[in-house]
């Protein structure tokens, strides 16, 4: 096809037939959703929702619509993550701005938050000083700090590009007065402070593990925020006695966890000793998905 035929094409193209077309191409590419993500992302070239396609499937594109769109499509094709083409991910009740510098937020972590939000309000604890450990997005920041307007959040994060992501959704999400970022490689560029909370969704997956993600995962987003060393522990072997050191007494440390990681966490929190027996939370379709404890004093 010479470039004039391509583009009088273009032009005759409507909404439903460049979806069926792209359906069909990233259904070839192995996309678990393709119907889903061509819409998605032909709503995003034409600056609507998705309903709004439903409901004019014959209207035509201009060639450029469809070249942007085709281009997107193309992108996906390659397994690229929808969230990073449109530049936000849903994520509790709020619309995050992401990149491919940071993780993109997964609804399991909700089950952390809401283990989060039930401790403080059951503790009266209404104005909590919190802290999240590899903020990535900010997603837990944020909605830590929207649930409890009271509440303080300081959030740290060692790459400098994941931190903008956050300054950007804390400034998004109106929370920029109250939530402090902090580059930093776990607690090290942390001063004294004694939190009510130290909340992390730290990096869990076995290196060897990666390579046998999805493409949409292991080839898109951040090693950083996915790789935990040899059996994914790594993070929390360094983050428990760590975080020990930033709580108040009484204060609680709630993380989630990878697949089959309960019982390792638990003990590496048992070893310890400064810490209360752990408590399993299981996510929505039964796994174990979150850990809680909270610090006692030593010995
Ligand atoms: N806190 C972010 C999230 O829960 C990032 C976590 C990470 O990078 N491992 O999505």
């Amino acid at each position: 096809m010479n470039g004039k035929t391509a583009a009088r094409n273009a032009a005759h193209e409507t909404c439903e037939s460049f979806l069926n077309g792209s359906a069909e191409r990233l259904r070839l590419a192995g996309v678990a959703s393709p119907r889903l993500d061509a819409e998605v992302l032909l709503a995003q070239v034409l600056g609507v929702g998705r309903e709004d396609i439903h409901a004019r499937p014959g209207y035509f594109l201009s060639a450029r619509q469809a070249e942007a769109g085709r281009a997107l499509i193309e992108r996906r094709s390659k397994r690229e993550p929808v969230s990073y083409l449109v530049g936000q991910k849903g994520f509790w009740d709020l619309d995050f701005f992401v990149t491919s510098h940071v993780l993109i937020p997964r609804p399991e972590t909700e089950i952390l938050l809401e283990r989060f939000i039930q401790t403080a309000r059951a503790a009266e604890t209404l104005a909590p000083n919190v802290l999240d450990v590899g903020t990535g997005s900010g997603n837990i920041a944020v909605v830590a700090a929207r649930e409890f307007p009271a509440g303080r959040v300081t959030a740290m994060d060692r790459s400098p590009a994941a931190l903008q992501v956050a300054r950007e959704n804390v400034r998004r999400h109106g929370v920029g007065g109250r939530v402090r970022l902090i580059g930093s490689d776990l607690f090290s560029a942390l001063g004294e402070s004694a939190f009510d909370f130290i909340l992390s969704n730290p990096p869990y997956i076995a290196s060897g593990a990666l390579a046998h993600l999805m493409a949409d995962v292991k080839d898109y987003e951040p090693a950083l925020a996915l790789d935990g060393g040899e059996d994914g522990l790594d993070i929390y072997r360094r983050l428990i006695p760590g975080a020990w050191g930033h709580l108040r007494e009484g204060g609680s440390l709630i993380l989630e966890i990878g697949m089959e990681q309960a019982r390792a966490v638990s003990a590496l929190i048992h070893r310890h000793g400064g810490y209360s027996a752990a408590r399993v939370i299981k996510d929505y379709s039964g796994r174990e998905r979150v850990i809680q404890t909270t610090k006692v004093s030593h010995g």
